[in-house]
């Protein structure tokens, strides 16, 4: 059978359910309700999602305080805690083509990589977090012969998880791994467009052992369940990945309710600097083109800024136009394809916007059209806007989709001013083979993440989050794991 076929079928014979996961149980939401799961492949109806509400995420938040309380998790010592996450991670692996599936029908991805990248770092990063934990000692502090002072380090309690849908599992993976390591029990709001993998991921982490209430999902809108959960007043801990602007809510939420500790993870407009001394300026045009366009630009450390010394600019925006009949749109269940559908009408409508007002504020445009729309799903081009400039909406603001803008700069000290004029913080690549000057931009940067001559580079061990308005917090590698723990000192006099 042709191979695209068999996705399609396999998909069509899939049972999508899209009830929560409350104390171990699949559950419908307390008021009944439903909204509708669109296939952004199609714009097909999939499955009719719980419409978590208050009530709901109270009956969560109570089953993970009991879990808590009772525990049957925290109280595990560290290695057997360790037991359950790696049998999750394995779980999740032997589970590769139906996540892969679930993860390509709830927002748009092209199922080789759901297969090849996204199930595989989730289960990486479980099992990294599981290795990690009885690997953690506390300490003793110095503080002489008489009393002896132990600074120790508990879990919280009930951490609260808001995702988005851009990479949905290794999102939850990446809030999942630290915080069940640690011993705390989780609920976890999932995005509205994308709630298949994480109620999964549910099921799955209940077979490989962990214990009823540990592991909650609530989906649902996040004016409704989200807001709900982030003013709980008996959770602990919030850890959020979106957008700047519901990162702002959360904040204020905990000011409102019980001050619970808020870790944000939030949006990015990543520059990428091309200088003339670099000598492979090809390469780089063909590692911007596929990092912004990898997941159909929705990503949030993606190089939608790009800026290139005026006197390689020409020859470097015909190597990335080049790339583009390469990063055309297709279908997703094809396992050739390599850029897939934007998550819904709605996205498809602001990247669309955006790019009517890159023309209109006179870039240049090379792709920028709707494509694909007699298969009902949402795609678009990939895009280069030429001869922008750092004050367009195409340059400020994060598009999300497959747009990048190119801007020309003269000098050293010109480019890293322009890097650093926007409120994010993400990331940021530079390209010069002058080890000086590679060494001081890099410093000069103010970014999470510098990349220098590359940008694909990534590993759990290493942290990930952003400086100014793209975060206040760190997800992967160990300073993850405090986050979802308390300092406690301990004094005793001796
Ligand atoms: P979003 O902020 O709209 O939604 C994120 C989550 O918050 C969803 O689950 C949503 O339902 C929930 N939410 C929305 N409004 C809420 C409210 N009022 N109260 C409580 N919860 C609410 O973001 P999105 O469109 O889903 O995701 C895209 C954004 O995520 C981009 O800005 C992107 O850069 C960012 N992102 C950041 C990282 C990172 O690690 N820094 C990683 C991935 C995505």
């Amino acid at each position: 059978m042709n191979p695209t076929q068999s996705w399609h079928d396999r998909a069509a014979a899939l049972t999508l359910d899209g009830r929560a996961f409350i104390n171990g149980q699949r559950t419908t939401s307390a008021s009944g309700e439903t909204f509708d799961k669109h296939s952004p492949i199609d714009g097909r109806r999939l499955a009719p999602i719980a419409r978590g509400q208050t009530a709901d995420i109270d009956a969560a938040v109570a089953s993970a305080r009991a879990a808590f309380e009772d525990g049957r998790w925290a109280h595990q010592p560290p290695a057997a805690r360790k037991k359950v996450l790696q049998r999750f991670a394995e779980l999740i692996l032997s589970h590769r083509d139906e996540l892969a599936l679930l993860e390509t029908l709830d927002m748009g991805k092209p199922i080789q990589f759901s297969r090849s990248v996204d199930v595989p770092a989730a289960a990486r990063t479980i099992a990294w977090y599981a290795e990690a934990i009885d690997k953690v000692y506390d300490e003793i502090a110095p503080t002489g012969r008489n009393a002896l002072a132990l600074i120790t380090r508990e879990a919280m309690g009930v951490v609260g998880v808001i995702v988005p849908w851009n990479y949905p599992m290794i999102m939850a993976a990446w809030k999942l791994g630290p915080a069940l390591a640690t011993g705390n029990s989780v609920v976890m709001k999932p995005s509205e467009k994308s709630p298949l993998t994480a109620l999964r991921l549910a099921e799955i982490a209940l077979e490989a052992g962990l214990p009823p209430g540990v592991f909650n999902v609530v989906p649902g809108f996040g004016h409704e369940a989200g807001e709900a959960l982030a003013l709980h007043m008996d959770v602990d801990a919030i850890g959020f990945t979106g957008s700047t602007r519901t990162g702002r809510r959360m904040l204020d939420y905990a000011g409102r309710s019980n001050l619970k500790r808020v870790y944000n993870e939030l949006g990015g407009k990543s520059a990428f600097l091309v200088f003339p001394d670099h000598r492979d300026p090809a390469k780089a045009a063909r590692t911007v083109a596929s990092s912004l366009f990898f997941n159909q630009g929705e990503s949030c450390n993606a190089p939608s800024r790009v800026l290139v010394h005026a006197s390689i600019a020409d020859e470097f925006v015909a190597n990335v136009t080049a790339q583009m009949p390469g990063w055309q749109p297709a279908d997703p269940l094809d396992p050739a394809t390599v850029m897939g559908a934007l998550v819904d009408e709605g996205q498809m409508r602001t990247v669309l916007g955006y790019i009517d007002a890159g023309r209109a504020e006179g870039a240049v445009c090379h792709g920028g059209e709707r494509v694909r729309t007699e298969s009902g799903g949402f795609y678009v081009q990939p895009t280069v806007f030429d001869h922008a400039t750092n004050d367009m909406r195409i340059a400020r603001e994060e598009v999300f989709g497959p747009v990048m803008s190119v801007i020309r700069f003269e000098t050293e000290e010109e480019a890293v001013r322009l890097a650093n004029a926007t409120p994010y913080g993400l990331q940021a690549s530079v390209w010069s083979h002058d080890l000086n000057r590679a060494h001081r931009v890099a410093r000069a940067l103010r970014a999470g993440t510098v990349h220098v001559n590359q940008y694909d580079e990534d590993d759990i061990t290493v942290p990930f989050g952003g400086y100014k308005q793209s975060g206040n917090g760190r997800d992967k590698s160990l300073h993850a794991l405090e986050k979802y723990t308390e300092l406690k000192t301990t004094w005793l006099r001796l």
